[in-house]
């Protein structure tokens, strides 16, 4: 042929020099758009001539002498009317929309979007001083072409070297750039983005040519010396499969491989649609770490076995982020721009979808499987949670499936809690956010029966306010076991106290003359003196403390309770207020504090002494 020099695109001349800039952050996918276009060379090339395609592959040369990163592909070639037609007019729609995004939003580095931006074959500009395509068509009598640019804006086209079909990209790389001549560097990303593209990709590193055996006899020792490559993808990845023709043990190895996680995952979900959307992808709910960890997911989204990106909060609702798992949509674009996400009614159609399935497989499993349900809530509890606080069809799919744990290991649902302990605390769920801490609390009601939830996880603060807001006239209200009294009143209250004498000792004891102080009967009559502290108060401060805002908290609201039934207090209620009263009523209210959390250095030490003291009256007698 004769040799063509021209210009790429009117269009090019403004992108490029954008592309440079704004792409630079994430300039990794050139890697991804080049080696997803050698597959689709050999996906056309089994369409249009399936036995030619047998045994195609990609192969990935770095060569750091010649500074040159290579694409070598045996797929369909291109005609020189083809380059002309698919390189040099370039439609640029990626670019296209990239720069309506960029001018809209004014400042697209810090917009997040970047990375979802691919713009095909020549984003290797952002890497590469001089370019080249060998290329030779699979059609009959097809000629070889070169083409050459060292800025994407001006190429040469002329007679080709490739001798067999196919498409050999050449990368000079840049100075500045060099991390990619580095064989770990493009693994890394090779891993990330063509893992499990459909095509076998082989990495081949390129020795110094001095390295090269030459000479008679020594050719064998030099085939020993190359182990045979293996392909660094999966080309049929598990979640492509038939869920009927998977085994749990290739689902667990598909997790760990896939998250390089260790622990097997607890129980998953394969997705698996062909209309009105191919959906394909496999989500997995992974053990809890630990108890207040955060738990971070991480869901893989492709196109088509290309990776697209992590978490697009678009495409899986926010909740679903706690999960693992890889999601397939094979009509979703490479490139997606934000307003693509944000208005497209197919990528609402794709989160609604995977939340119903979520929920199916949670309610389903409560249903036929409850013992299997109950024995994941503790690790599932805070998803679902979560989920059914930012979903609001989530959370009315999940409504009678959500459970309580109680401190004696039962797991009920708000219906069955109300069901065994409505006559004695109706209307109310009775919790506690530290088992071991608040035992003493606890046993007051477990002590008559009272089943005591546990909800010690940080998101159970904000989980308890929802279901009191939202569950119409039949919400609960929760009460921590120290934020609770109708249920512990009761009883004779036989001869009444003298209140303002026993109010007015109280307050001295503690320090505060404005200290709200009840006397009441409490059905056990083995504790005098109780705090009961404010439950809304408390929560509100829990909520500054989980959001780091302490500066808003609001001082603890407590009341005391003194049991009318308790011989102690009848006695201080019987006796003139004298030194000896004052410090009973003091230790009496030292104790108090000290069944809730323990006491301030001073507090304990003042404690220690008049225990002492005590301890010596006691004696005397
Ligand atoms: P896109 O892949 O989105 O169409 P690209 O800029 O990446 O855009 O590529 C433009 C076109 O060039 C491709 O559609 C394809 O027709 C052709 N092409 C690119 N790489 C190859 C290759 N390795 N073999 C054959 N054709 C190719």
């Amino acid at each position: 042929m004769n040799p063509i020099t021209g210009n790429v695109s009117i269009d090019a001349q403004n992108i490029m020099p954008i592309i440079k800039k704004w792409l630079y952050s994430d300039k990794d996918i050139f890697i991804r758009e080049v080696v997803s276009n050698a597959c689709d060379a050999i996906t056309k090339l089994r369409m249009a001539d399936f036995a030619a395609a047998g045994g195609c592959s990609v192969r990935v040369e770095v060569d750091k002498a010649a500074k040159e990163l290579r694409f070598i592909d045996d797929g369909v070639g291109m005609t020189e009317e083809e380059v002309m037609k698919n390189i040099n007019q370039v439609a640029f729609s990626g670019a296209k929309s990239f720069l309506e995004e960029y001018a809209k939003e004014g400042d697209a580095e810090n917009s997040g979007i970047i990375g979802h931006f691919g713009l095909g074959f020549y984003s290797v500009f952002m890497v590469a001083d001089k370019v080249s395509i060998d290329t030779l068509s699979f059609r009959e009598g097809a000629q070889s072409v070169r083409w050459e640019s060292e800025d994407g804006m001006s190429f040469t086209m002329s007679e080709g070297s490739r001798t067999t079909r196919g498409t050999t990209i050449t990368l000079h790389i840049c100075e500045a750039e060099e991390e990619f001549l580095d064989l770990w560097r493009v693994r890394e990303v090779l891993e990330r983005y063509c893992s499990f593209m459909a095509v076998p990709i082989y990495l081949d590193e390129i020795k110094d040519e001095e390295a090269v055996v030459t000479g008679e006899g020594e050719e064998q020792e030099e085939e020993k010396e190359k182990p045979l490559l293996t392909p660094i993808n999966d080309t049929k990845p598990l979640y492509t499969k038939a869920p009927s023709e998977c085994t749990d043990e290739e689902y667990k190895e598909f997790y760990r491989k896939t998250f390089h996680e260790f622990e097997d995952p607890l129980f998953w979900i394969h997705l698996n649609v062909d209309y009105p959307f191919k959906l394909k992808g496999i989500l997995y709910f992974p053990r809890l770490k630990e108890q207040f960890g955060g738990i971070e997911g991480q869901i893989k989204l492709y196109s088509g076995q290309v990776f697209v990106a992590d978490n697009i909060k678009e495409v899986i609702p926010e909740f679903l982020m706690l999960l693992k798992g890889v999601i397939d949509c094979a009509d979703f674009p490479l490139n997606v721009s934000r307003s693509f996400l944000q208005n497209d009614g197919y990528v609402r159609r794709i989160s609604t979808h995977i939340t119903k399935k979520v929920a199916d497989k949670l309610t389903g499993m409560f249903k036929t499987e409850r013992e299997t349900y109950e024995g994941f809530w503790p690790d599932i509890h805070p998803f679902i949670k979560y989920g059914a606080m930012r979903d609001e069809k989530f959370a009315e799919r999940m409504k009678g499936c959500l459970l309580l744990r109680t401190t004696e290991g039962k797991f009920l649902t708000i219906e069955e809690y109300k069901e065994r302990n409505g006559e004695k605390t109706p209307g109310k769920v009775i919790y506690t956010s530290d088992a071991a801490r608040q035992d003493a609390a606890i046993r007051l009601f477990t002590e008559r029966g009272i089943d005591v939830a546990v909800l010690d996880q940080a998101i159970d603060v904000n989980f308890t306010s929802y279901m009191e807001y939202s569950g119409g006239e039949n919400a609960v209200k929760f009460c921590r076991v120290d934020a609770e009294l109708d249920s512990l009143t009761g009883g004779e209250d036989g001869e009444a106290l003298d209140g303002e004498k026993l109010t007015a000792l109280v307050r001295e004891a503690a320090g505060s003359d404005t200290l709200e102080v009840q006397v009441k009967p409490l059905v056990n009559d083995s504790i005098p003196l109780m705090l009961i502290e404010d439950e809304q108060t408390r929560r509100f401060n829990d909520m500054g403390r989980i959001y780091g805002r302490s500066e808003f908290t609001m001082p603890a609201k407590y009341s005391v309770v003194l049991n009318s039934r308790s011989a102690t207090v009848r006695k201080l209620a019987a006796r003139d207020k004298d030194e000896r009263s004052v410090l009973l009523a003091r230790q009496l209210y030292d104790l108090a504090q000290l069944s809730r959390q323990p006491l301030e250095a001073e507090q304990m030490t003042e404690f220690i002494r008049r225990s002492m003291e005590i301890v010596e009256l006691a004696a005397q007698l």
